[in-house]
C-alpha cells in the first residue's frame, strides 16, 4: 500500500509520517490520549481486520485521512488479533507528558517515539501468548566458506517470554528438521535463505552480520570478554545468534529482556525428525492446526502452563542417547514409588505462577504488580515443594534432587517480596497501592498527609452544614474541580451573600462551591499523592531490580517445570497401563500390547482398542503389513513411530512392555498428503518423501511407511514397492514396518530372510466384515474392498454390481498367467470365501437380490434403482 507524500503534513501528521517511516512495514499505533489511532492504509488494513469502523480526521493534501483507533486500555485484545492476522505493530507513545495550556509552553504535537515492535516472534503478554507453548524466534545463517551445498546452517532461538536463547550448528539437510522441531513464531533469514514450508513465517527484514562482529555484540550483551565464555560456537551459530539478539533488541526499541545466556547444543543427540514425519504424527499439533487429538495431549497429565512447554520440548527433541534418557525415567519411577510425596508435589505445583514469563514482562519494563507476585509465590511455593520432596524414604534421583538444590534458593527475596507487596495489588503500578502500608516511613508519611487531609475534608462537611445553614450540603470530589461543596439548587440562594464561598459551576439540579480552606486541602491532598505514587513507582522499580538480580529465580522456574513434568509421567504410568520402556544401545525392538494413545482416547466407550505386539528385532527388522482398509494399518504403523519418540524422550510408553535399541532417525509416512494444494501429484509427492527416506536411513533408522507406490498404475506401483522393500531390508537395514495392498509382496519372503509378513485378522460374520485390529502373522489374500464400501455407505446395487464385477476379474486372473504365485501361510487365519462372490448364472444372481428385497420398505426412489440394476444383471 502506498502512502501520499508527507509534503503539506501538518505538525502532528508530519511527527507520523516520520515515526512511520521508520517502520514502513509494521501499522503504526499513534498514541492519542487514552486511544492509538492508525492512519492513512494503515487505518484501512486494521479496520478491516478488526471489523472496527473506519472514520476520518483532518485532510491531508485536500483529502481526508482515513483513520481508526483503539482504546489503549484494550489494546492488548486488538494486538493479539493483528498478530494473529500475520500484521506487525509499531508503538508509538508519547514521550513527554500532556502540557497544559499557558504562556510560555511550547507549542505543536507532544514528543513520540516508537516504544515497540510487535511481531509474532518478540511477545511478552499473557494476552498474546499460548500458556503451554513456546513462543520461538528463529534466525538462520549459512555458513561461510565451502560450496553452497556444503554449507553447514547456523541457528538461533530466543523465546523472549521466557528468555531462553539456544544456538545450533545444522548440517546442510538438517534445517527442515531443526525447524519443523522447534516450530517457530517468526524466522529470520537472508533473503537468498530457502525456508520451504516455513517462509510465511519469514520476517521482513534481516541483515547478516560478519562473523567477528557477531562474536563480539553477543559477548558484548552479556557483558564478557569472548563469547567463548559460554562455550564453542561455529562463525555460523554466532551469526545466528547476533541477528536474533539484534533484532529483538530493535523490536524492544534498545530495551533488551533478561536472557539466559546464550548455550550451543552440541550436534546429535537427537533423534532426527523431518517435518513430514512430524506431519504425520500429530505430536504437539494435528495437520488442522489444532492441540486436542495429539500425542501431547494424550500423555500431558501437567497442572502448571511452564510444565507443559517443557513436556512439548522433549517430545519435540527426543534423545539419542541413553544415559540422559534414564535420568528422566528414573525420576518419574522414584515418584511412582514414592506416592505420597507424589501426591503432595502435584497438589503443591496446582496453581504455581508462570514465573519465567513474569521475569520476561519484568525485565523489559513491563512488568505488572502481579508479575511481581507471582515471583513472591513462585517462590513459596516452591520452597514448601522442597519441604515436602524431602518426604521420601528412597534417595531421590539425580533430576529430582538437582530440582531440590534450586527450590531452596532466592529466601531473602521472598521475605522482601512478602513485606513490599500490598495484600490486595492494583491492576498496574500507576493505580497506586502496590506496597504495603509498613514497608517504607516515607510512603507511609506521603500517604499519611494525604489520608489526614482527606479526613480533615470528611469532618468539614458537617462544620459547613452548620456554618452555611444547610443540612443538605455535601462534600463531594469532581474529577475536573476538585473537591467541591455541592448545594442542591433549591437552597443555593440562601448562600447567595457569602463572600467565602467561590461559585464553581452551577447545574440544573446544584451548585458547586469551593473555600479557600477546601482548595488548599485539595492541593495538599494532590501533591502527597503525586509524591506517594512517584515514591512507590521508585520502590517497585526497585523491588524488580531485585528480583532480577536474584539468580535463583529462573533456576527455579526450571526446577519446578521439570518437577512438573516428572510428576506428569509418574500419574500417567501409576495406573499401570504406561510402561517404562527398556531403552538400549543394540538393535532391539519388541512391543509387548502397543496401544495408540490417540485413537484409543478417541474411541467410544463401547469400544476397547486392542492392543498389539511388534517385533523388529534384527532376526526379523522388515514387517511387511497386509489388511485391508480400515482395518487399522496406520494405526497400527503410528503407534510404533509414537512409542519410539516416547520412550527416547524418557517418557511412559503405553504397552506391557517396550525394548528399544535407540533410534538415531525416524521415517513416517502413513496418512494422505496435504501436498496437493501446492500443486505436486500424489505420485510425485509420494516419490519425493521415498527418496528422502532411502536417501537418509541406515542401520539405526526405524522407517514406518504406508502403501508406496499407490499413486500409480498397478504395475509400476508394485514394481516401485517391491524394489524400496528389497532396498530397505537390504541396503539400508534400518528396522521398519512396511504397509501396503500389493499381497503379493509377501511372495519376497522367501527371497528375503528378515522380511516378516504380517496381516490385519479379519472376521466375517452374518455377511458382515468384523476388523479386529489385530495384527497376525501372515498375509492378506483379499482386500475386501467391497465391504468396506457397503460400511461406507456406498448404494447397494452399486456395491453388488462392484462383487460380480470382481469375482469375474478373479475368476479370468486364476486362469490366465499370474504376476506372482499368492503367498499362503499356514498360520494365516482362514480366509472364508467372500460372501458376495456372486455365481455366474444370472437368474442365480437376480433371485438372491429378489429375496432380499423387501418390497414394503422400498421408497419410489429406490424402486426405480432397482429396476435399473436388475435390467443390468440380466
Ligand atoms: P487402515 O489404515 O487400515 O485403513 P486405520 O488404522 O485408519 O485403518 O483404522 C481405522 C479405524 O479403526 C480407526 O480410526 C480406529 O477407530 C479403529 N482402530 C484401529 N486400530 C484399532 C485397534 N487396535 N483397536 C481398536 N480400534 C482400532
Amino acid at each position: 500500500m502506498t502512502l501520499p507524500s508527507p509534503d503539506g503534513a501538518t505538525p502532528a501528521m508530519a511527527q507520523w509520517f516520520s515515526l512511520k517511516a521508520e517502520h514502513p512495514e509494521a501499522l503504526l499505533f499513534f498514541r492519542m490520549g487514552d486511544f492509538y489511532e492508525m492512519f492513512f492504509s494503515d487505518a484501512e488494513a486494521a479496520a478491516g481486520a478488526l471489523d472496527i469502523s473506519l472514520t476520518t480526521r483532518g485532510t491531508h493534501g485536500d483529502m481526508p485521512i482515513p483513520m481508526c483507533g483503539v482504546p489503549v486500555a484494550a489494546a492488548s485484545a486488538y494486538l493479539a488479533r493483528l498478530i494473529r492476522r500475520g500484521f506487525r505493530v509499531a508503538v508509538a507513545e508519547q514521550t513527554e507528558p500532556p502540557r497544559k495550556p499557558g504562556k510560555g509552553v511550547p507549542k505543536g504535537p507532544l514528543a513520540r517515539a516508537v516504544v515497540r515492535l510487535v511481531t509474532p516472534g518478540t511477545l511478552t503478554e499473557d494476552e498474546l501468548l499460548e500458556a503451554g507453548r513456546q513462543n520461538l524466534l528463529v534466525a538462520v545463517a549459512a555458513g561461510a566458506g565451502r560450496a553452497p551445498a556444503s554449507r553447514n546452517w547456523g541457528v538461533s532461538w530466543i523465546d523472549i517470554s521466557t528468555g531462553a536463547f539456544e544456538t545450533a550448528s545444522v548440517p546442510p539437510d538438517g534445517l527442515m528438521d531443526l525447524l519443523g522441531r522447534l516450530d517457530p513464531a517468526e524466522i529470520l533469514a537472508a533473503g537468498d535463505v530457502d525456508l520451504g514450508d516455513f517462509d510465511a513465517r519469514r520476517a521482513p527484514e534481516a541483515t547478516t552480520p560478519a562473523a567477528a562482529t557477531a562474536r563480539r555484540r553477543v559477548a558484548e550483551t552479556f557483558a564478557v570478554a569472548s563469547l567463548d565464555a559460554f562455550g564453542t560456537f561455529s562463525d555460523e551459530e554466532a551469526v545466528a545468534a547476533a541477528m536474533a539478539l539484534d533484532y529483538v533488541r530493535r523490536s524492544q526499541a534498545g530495551q533488551m529482556p533478561r536472557l539466559a545466556h546464550p548455550h550451543a547444543h552440541e550436534n546429535g543427540g537427537i533423534l532426527g525428525l523431518d517435518p513430514a514425519t512430524r506431519a504425520s504424527l500429530d505430536l504437539l499439533r494435528t495437520r488442522d492446526g489444532t492441540t486436542e487429538h495429539t500425542l501431547l495431549a494424550s500423555v500431558s497429565r501437567t497442572v502448571t502452563a511452564p510444565g507443559s512447554r517443557l513436556l512439548a520440548e522433549w517430545i519435540a527433541a527426543p534423545l539419542t542417547r541413553s544415559a540422559p534418557i534414564a535420568a528422566r525415567q528414573d525420576g518419574w519411577s522414584w515418584l511412582i514409588e514414592e506416592g505420597g510425596v507424589r501426591t503432595a508435589l502435584r497438589q503443591g505445583l496446582r496453581g504455581t505462577p508462570d514465573i519465567a514469563r513474569a521475569l520476561a514482562r519484568l525485565s523489559l519494563g513491563r512488568g505488572l504488580p502481579r508479575d511481581a507476585a507471582a515471583v513472591r509465590d513462585g517462590l513459596s511455593i516452591a520452597r514448601r515443594i522442597a519441604a515436602s520432596l524431602a518426604d521420601g524414604r528412597a534417595t531421590p534421583p539425580a533430576l529430582i534432587a538437582d530440582a531440590m538444590g534450586h527450590l531452596g534458593g532466592g529466601t531473602a527475596l521472598e521475605d522482601r517480596l512478602k513485606q513490599a507487596l500490598a495484600e490486595s495489588l492494583p491492576a498496574r503500578v500507576e493505580d497506586g497501592g502496590v506496597i504495603a502500608p509498613g514497608f517504607d516511613p516515607e510512603l507511609d508519611a506521603e500517604r499519611g498527609l494525604r489520608d489526614d487531609s482527606r479526613r480533615i475534608i470528611a469532618g468539614l462537611q458537617n462544620d459547613y452544614a452548620q456554618q452555611f445553614g444547610v443540612a443538605s450540603l455535601k462534600i463531594r470530589h469532581h474529577a475536573q474541580l476538585g473537591y467541591v461543596i455541592e448545594i442542591p439548587t433549591a437552597a443555593a440562594t440562601r448562600v447567595r451573600d457569602r463572600t467565602d464561598l467561590i461559585l464553581r459551576q452551577g447545574t440544573a439540579s446544584a451548585a458547586r462551591f469551593s473555600t479557600d480552606e477546601l482548595i488548599s486541602l485539595d492541593r495538599r491532598i494532590a501533591e502527597a499523592g503525586e509524591r506517594a505514587s512517584a515514591r512507590e513507582r521508585g520502590i517497585f522499580a526497585a523491588l524488580v531490580r531485585d528480583i532480577l538480580a536474584e539468580p535463583a529465580v529462573p533456576a527455579i522456574a526450571h526446577a519446578l517445570a521439570v518437577l512438573d513434568v516428572l510428576q506428569s509421567c509418574a500419574d500417567l504410568a501409576a495406573g499401570g497401563l504406561w510402561c517404562r520402556p527398556e531403552v538400549t544401545d543394540d538393535a532391539a525392538f519388541t512391543l509387548t500390547g502397543c496401544r495408540h494413545p490417540v485413537v484409543e482416547a478417541a474411541l467410544p466407550r463401547s469400544e476397547r482398542f486392542t492392543p498389539n505386539d511388534c517385533m523388529l528385532e534384527p532376526a526379523q527388522r522388515v514387517m511387511l503389513l497386509t489388511g485391508p482398509n480400515m482395518a487399522g494399518k496406520s494405526t497400527f504403523l503410528r503407534q510404533g513411530a509414537l512409542a519410539v519418540i516416547l520412550a527416547q524422550a524418557g517418557l511412559p510408553v503405553p504397552a506391557k512392555a517396550a525394548r528399544i535399541g535407540i533410534v538415531d532417525r525416524l521415517f513416517s509416512r502413513v496418512g494422505a498428503s496435504d501436498d496437493l494444494a501446492r500443486g505436486r501429484s500424489t505420485f510425485m509427492v509420494e516419490m519425493t518423501e521415498t527418496a528422502a527416506i532411502l536417501n537418509q536411513a541406515g542401520p539405526r533408522s526405524l522407517v514406518v511407511v504406508d502403501e508406496i507406490g499407490r499413486g500409480t498404475a498397478t504395475l509400476d506401483g508394485l514394481a516401485i514397492a517391491w524394489a524400496v522393500l528389497e532396498a530397505m531390508h537390504s541396503t539400508l537395514r534400518c528396522r521398519s514396518i512396511f504397509a501396503t495392498h500389493f499381497h503379493e509382496l509377501a511372495e519376497l519372503a522367501e527371497s528375503l530372510p528378515r522380511l516378516s509378513p504380517h496381516t490385519m485378522s479379519v472376521r466375517e460374520w452374518k455377511g458382515q466384515v468384523v476388523f479386529q485390529h489385530e495384527v497376525v502373522p501372515g498375509s492378506a489374500r483379499r482386500s475386501w474392498g467391497v465391504h468396506v464400501a457397503r460400511l461406507a455407505g456406498v448404494p447397494e446395487p452399486v456395491v453388488r454390481r462392484a462383487a460380480r464385477l470382481l469375482a469375474g476379474l478373479e475368476k479370468e486372473r486364476a486362469v490366465g498367467a499370474r504376476p506372482l504365485p499368492l503367498f499362503s501361510s499356514t498360520d494365516a487365519p482362514a480366509t472364508p470365501e467372500p460372501v458376495d462372490a456372486v455365481e455366474p448364472g444370472v437368474p442365480e444372481a437376480v433371485r438372491r437380490m429378489l429375496e432380499q428385497l423387501d418390497p414394503d420398505a422400498l421408497t419410489p426412489r429406490g424402486a426405480l434403482d432397482m429396476v435399473y440394476a436388475l435390467k443390468k444383471l440380466m
